[in-house]
């Protein structure tokens, strides 16, 4: 590992004016993926500033409804939470299909939506990467990539986003709040994320030297129910294949409202609008999920050793629709005693 330095802020912008000085620093949370990739090499930062010390930890409930989650909170915490719990079970059960129990109680909110991909070329700096060293190539289209994206890919790149938080934020609706050098903005969580496209090095619409200070939950409406459920390799411990969050409001046998975004599928967490206008008022059917599914995962170019992802997303899709517009099926998140997804 190359020396670096540290140092340790305690306000927001005192983090943003350190950022601008020190050229090539980066933040630290929790350090579960960035000294990982120090540690391999993978990234350099000549500084880090250490924000883990940042007012930013709290959950606050809002009084139109929704809740606000500064960027230092815990994934352990927000998962536990008992708004969280009751408004939102899709968050709560995607951050307990993630990691294990230690790395939850140290990766935050901010970390876990910066995380890079895991693509197994980006992690190795003996091989080639356009994300990595842009303009170097992309191994993965003809290599090894049985994880990687079937929507949404480009030439240079076909790595998948690894937050299974950014799917149910995608889902929900979430706004991510960010403060930099030109003063503060916010981002809709599902425009968060980037497609590779020409720079795949860009993984969000992050600027140099913006730190994310929040993400806000909108309020719910009575009735809606939602869901994330994970396929994988393992049952813990493992970065999902395909993953489904959704959100969904049924009336009289009819859908009043759906959202449904995508994880394991591509460079960002791919939120199905065409899936959503075939839900869109249609009878709550296994029938009008599959076609629904169908209609969104048509767009899909898997590549040689990747094509199973489609099934499997139709699948895990329609079953958790099913689920949830079934009003007899227990809720995982439901308050009671927190337990993995
Ligand atoms: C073995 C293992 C298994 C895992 N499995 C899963 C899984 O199944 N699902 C899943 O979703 N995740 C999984 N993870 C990833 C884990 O959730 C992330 O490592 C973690 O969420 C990152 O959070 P952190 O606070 O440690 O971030 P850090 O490692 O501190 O930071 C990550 C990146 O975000 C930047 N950053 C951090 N906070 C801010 C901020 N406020 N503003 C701007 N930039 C910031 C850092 O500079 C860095 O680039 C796994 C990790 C490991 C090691
Ligand atoms: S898929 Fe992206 S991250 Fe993986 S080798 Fe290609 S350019 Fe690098």
């Amino acid at each position: 590992m190359k020396p670096f330095g540290y140092l340790r802020v305690s306000s927001v912008e005192e983090a943003v004016r350190a950022a601008g000085e020190h050229p090539g620093a980066r933040f630290l949370a929790g350090g579960t993926n960035l000294v990982d990739l120090m540690k391999l090499g993978v990234v350099e930062p000549r500084t880090l500033i250490d924000v883990t010390r940042l007012p930013l930890d709290r959950i606050e409930e809002l009084p139109d409804g929704g809740v606000r989650i500064g960027a230092m909170v815990r994934n352990s915490d927000l998962a536990a939470s008992v708004p969280v719990r009751e408004r939102y079970p899709v968050l709560s059960q995607s951050l307990l299909a993630g990691a294990s129990g230690q790395l939850r109680n140290t990766a935050t909110t901010g970390g876990n939506l910066l995380q890079r991909t895991r693509c197994l070329y980006f992690q190795d700096t003996s091989k080639p990467c356009n994300k990595r060293l842009p303009g170097t190539g992309c191994p993965a289209r003809e290599g090894v990539h049985r994880d990687l994206a079937v929507l949404g890919h480009s030439q240079h790149c076909v790595a998948t986003q690894p937050s299974d938080m950014a799917v149910a934020l995608a889902a929900l609706d979430a706004t991510v709040h960010l403060h930099g050098p030109d003063g503060e903005r916010s981002v809709p969580a599902t425009d968060f994320h980037r497609l590779p496209a020409d720079h795949p090095e860009q993984d969000t619409v992050i600027r140099p030297g913006e730190l994310l200070t929040a993400v806000q939950l909108p309020p719910v409406a009575t009735g809606t129910r939602s869901r994330y459920r994970k396929a994988r390799d393992r049952a813990s411990y493992a970065f999902a294949l395909v993953s489904v969050g959704a959100v969904l409001d049924v009336r009289d046998g009819v859908v009043r409202r759906a959202a449904l975004a995508f994880g394991g599928l591509a460079h960002r967490p791919w939120r199905a609008r065409a899936a959503e206008e075939v839900l869109q008022g249609a009878p709550a059917t296994e029938e009008t999920f599959a076609r629904a599914a169908e209609a969104e995962l048509a767009a899909a170019r898997p590549l040689r050793d990747n094509g199973f992802k489609v099934p499997l997303a139709r699948n895990l899709a329609v079953g958790v629709l099913t689920d949830l517009a079934d009003p007899e099926t227990a809720d995982p998140a439901a308050p009671g005693p927190a337990r993995p997804a």
